[in-house]
């Protein structure tokens, strides 16, 4: 039986485990110290509680490790991630933003997209929608998905992973920026000006996704758009949420690997870089 292993009991880590076991897997959820979670799904079922194991008591290795702490707590947890596989293991970051997979010396890790919404508030875990990661697709990721089909954890495959990483991150370019420096929820789109903007922040971020090569319909800033006009005026997004208690934002990752590409490429990104340098004077 395979043997999984989420480090990192936040929403997205515990939706992943909760979902997990829910079809009867093995799975260890694991976090800085031995303690429960509480759990509350996002479809009405009852709420229940997680165990979370101290990761740096677990002693056994993982056939496949879903890594669910935020961009920059990677570094933190490298070292305990090396005691926790083996040549065969699997390694998934189920994390925002971009990371290059090269500079971390793991033999088979991949960056999944995320499309799980939840929030954690101490130790109580509120998941709201989705329960979705895109996977690079190779035999690994497609022998994952056939034993996962059962399960609630639902795995997309893509065949240029790469355009659906950089789809995420304008998506989080515009909405997490707004809504972080706003102050605000997805309320903050109905702000006299505030779509435009917007609109021209997604296309500084668009140049520079095209300049690294990632092609995308024409149709992608209104697709964008479109998606916002979904979200419920009361949704916040991980960055409004970290702005408002004060925690280190996940920036370097998005829109400051956005910033540093447009850079390289000698882009004009005037949007982009208002936004980056009035959210590095927020940064703890
Ligand atoms: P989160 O709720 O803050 O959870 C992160 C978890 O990682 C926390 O439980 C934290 O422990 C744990 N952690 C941190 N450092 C650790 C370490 N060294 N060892 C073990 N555990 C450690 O974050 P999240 O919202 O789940 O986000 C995870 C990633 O998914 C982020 O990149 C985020 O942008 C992305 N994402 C989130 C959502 C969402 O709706 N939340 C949606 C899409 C993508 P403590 O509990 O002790 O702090």
């Amino acid at each position: 039986m395979t043997r999984y292993g989420v480090v990192g009991p936040g929403a997205v880590g515990t939706t992943i485990a909760y979902e997990l076991a829910q079809a009867d897997n093995e799975v260890q959820l694991l976090g800085r110290s031995d303690k429960r979670v509480e759990y509350a799904p996002g479809n009405n079922q009852l709420r229940t509680s997680l165990e979370v194991t101290d990761i740096k008591k677990v002693e056994a290795s993982f056939d496949v490790l879903f890594v669910a702490v935020k961009a920059h707590q990677l570094d933190a947890v490298m070292p305990d991630l090396a005691q926790l596989i083996d040549d065969n293991s699997i390694v998934i970051l189920a994390q925002n933003g971009y990371r290059d997979l090269n500079r971390l010396s793991i033999k088979h890790i991949y960056q999944a997209v995320v499309y799980i919404s939840g929030q954690k508030d101490g130790n109580t875990v509120t998941h709201f929608r989705d329960e979705i990661l895109h996977l690079q697709r190779d035999e690994s990721t497609q022998q994952l998905k056939r034993e996962l089909d059962r399960s609630g954890l639902h795995i997309e495959l893509e065949d240029n992973i790469e355009t659906t990483i950089w789809y995420k991150l304008l998506v989080n370019l515009g909405i997490n920026s707004v809504t972080a420096l706003g102050h605000d929820t997805a309320r903050v789109l109905k702000v006299n000006g505030m779509r435009e903007l917007v609109r021209n922040l997604i296309n500084d971020g668009l140049k520079v996704a095209q300049a690294e090569g990632i092609q995308f319909e024409t149709t992608l800033i209104n697709d964008i758009i479109r998606i916002y006009d979904g979200y419920p005026d009361e949704m916040g997004t991980s960055m409004y949420y970290d702005i408002k208690d004060r925690k280190t934002l996940e920036i370097d990752y998005i829109q400051g690997y956005i910033y540093e590409k447009a850079r390289i490429h000698n882009l004009n990104t005037p949007y982009l870089d208002t936004i980056y340098t009035l959210l590095l004077a927020h940064q703890v």
